[in-house]
């Protein structure tokens, strides 16, 4: 099985063709479609495409990602390529440019291999809320994969792809990264243009990777990180990463996180032995205060639904995709077409959204929320003047049973520790941490300053040996 980029770059010095991995993937993909991972594969342009490259390869002139073959998350736009965020809204919808993020792989000579399944308009933890049906997690199929790019973990933890794109708005790489025994990674907000990503709650949505090491997460992401003009959010800061450590470090944890009532006993008690030995190692680790809680996962969906209730208004059955057919006149075919084409999940955070931004309740949700963001931004950065990086967990359990988890509440607590690095805009990683007695995967979570992803790579690597 070809899981990483050094895999195929091996294949390809010893004569395997790019036509060949890719109809290696391709029968992967067959052979396990049980999983539903992807909603679409792409054969024939992804056949067509590994031609291309392998006669680049012939000439010298290929990129640097000659060979490697990648799945988009359903919300990633693909010129000429259907795009739905798995929503009956927008399933018949074409992209009609390609993502800045995908652009900057396919001009390395990435293949994409397909749209990956992920809950509707990327909200949710499970991977459930699809219009195409639930995404299985591969360590066992009776559990959900995470969300909300259930799909993306699902692909690269199963070898259906060699790496995978998907979105972090609360956590929606990192979580199902954690629950799938992948490498999930949320960069900074404004690193990697969101240009071409279809908006959940555009002040915290992020592009970011799933890998099976973190030299891929590292490759793709010098690739696709740095300033777009068509995204207003993104930095001109110099993009730099490294594997080597070139100082001795200070880390920081989180005392409310560790002890959080929710968390599962034996992911604590991981996480507590590999602090003793960090700290018998002779690194300094210090425990800070962290009394916002209680207030992160509120704040999160006050202002998520916020966002998102504005960004989903444009679904009105006119610019794009579905449109209901049995409605007369501009207010019933708005009425028809998005109590049709949205799920019950979507439909309620826009009756939230709309209702913490109306006039009477503004100042007591919005403006509230917002005021918690501000103080948690200042907190955080206050952390990074005594640590170099915060070391956390990434869930609170591991995954749960496909249909266990029915109240939204319930759901929305899942993302309790990963929503934290959403609201400040953090980069944080989710790395490999363990199997319980199931054999089910759970994920380290490493955050650090802004944009300060070098030291949060370096640190990866370093405590990998630690973790393995
Ligand atoms: N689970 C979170 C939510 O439902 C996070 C989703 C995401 O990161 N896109 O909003």
């Amino acid at each position: 099985m070809l899981l990483s980029i050094r895999d195929i770059r091996l294949a390809l010095s010893k004569g395997t063709t790019v036509v060949e991995i890719v109809q290696g993937y391709l029968q992967a993909i067959e052979n396990q479609s049980s999983l539903n991972a992807f909603v679409e594969v792409f054969e024939e342009g992804a056949l067509a495409e590994a031609h291309r490259i392998q006669n680049k390869i012939s000439q010298g002139t290929a990129g640097r990602l000659a060979g490697v073959v990648i799945g988009i998350k359903d919300n990633l736009c693909f010129q000429g390529h259907k795009v739905s965020a798995a929503s009956k809204i927008l399933e018949p919808f074409e992209a009609l440019f390609t993502a800045t993020a995908l652009n900057r792989l396919l001009e390395e000579d990435a293949i994409v291999i397909g749209r990956l399944n992920c809950d509707e308009f990327a909200m949710g933890s499970s991977n459930e809320k699809s219009c195409y049906g639930p995404v299985l997690n591969n360590h066992d199929h009776t559990y959900v994969p995470g969300g909300s790019s259930g799909g993306s973990a699902v692909a690269v933890s199963a070898g259906l792809c060699t790496a995978a794109l998907g979105s972090d708005t609360g956590g929606s790489i990192r979580q199902p990264a954690s629950w799938t025994g992948t490498f999930g990674l949320k960069p900074s907000y404004g690193r990697i243009s969101r240009s071409g990503l279809l908006a959940y709650a555009s002040s915290f949505d992020q592009i970011g990777t799933f890998s099976n090491n973190l030299e891929d997460a590292i490759c793709l992401y010098e690739i696709m990180a740095g300033c777009d003009p068509l995204d207003a959010t993104t930095t001109t800061m110099p993009v730099e990463t490294s594997l080597e450590l070139n100082r001795p470090l200070t880390l920081g944890i989180l005392s409310e996180y560790i002890h959080h009532e929710g968390i599962d006993p034996y992911i604590k008690h991981k996480l507590e032995g590999l602090l003793t030995t960090l700290v018998e190692a002779g690194v300094t680790v210090k425990t800070l205060d962290f009394p916002y809680m209680d207030y992160i996962v509120p704040a999160y969906y006050v202002l998520t639904t916020a966002e998102a209730s504005s960004n989903l208004a444009r679904y009105d059955g006119v610019h794009y995709g579905f449109r209901s057919t049995d409605a007369e006149g501009v207010d019933e075919t708005y009425i028809k077409t998005r109590t049709a084409g949205f799920g019950e999940e979507v439909k309620r955070r826009i009756i939230t959204g709309t209702f913490v931004l109306s006039n009477e309740y503004y100042d007591t949700y919005y403006t509230k929320a917002q005021k918690v963001r501000r103080l948690l931004q200042e907190k955080t950065k206050a952390f990074f003047e005594e640590v170099d990086c915060l070391i956390l967990p990434t869930t609170p359990t591991t995954a749960f049973k496909l249909g266990e988890v029915k109240d939204p509440i319930q759901m929305y607590l899942q993302d309790i520790f990963t929503v934290h690095a959403n609201l400040t805009g953090n980069p944080a990683i989710s790395i490999p941490f363990g199997m319980n007695e199931h054999n089910l995967p759970f994920g380290l979570q490493l955050m650090t300053k802004q944009f300060d992803e070098k030291t949060l790579f370096s640190t990866a690597n370093w405590l990998n040996s630690y973790v393995q």
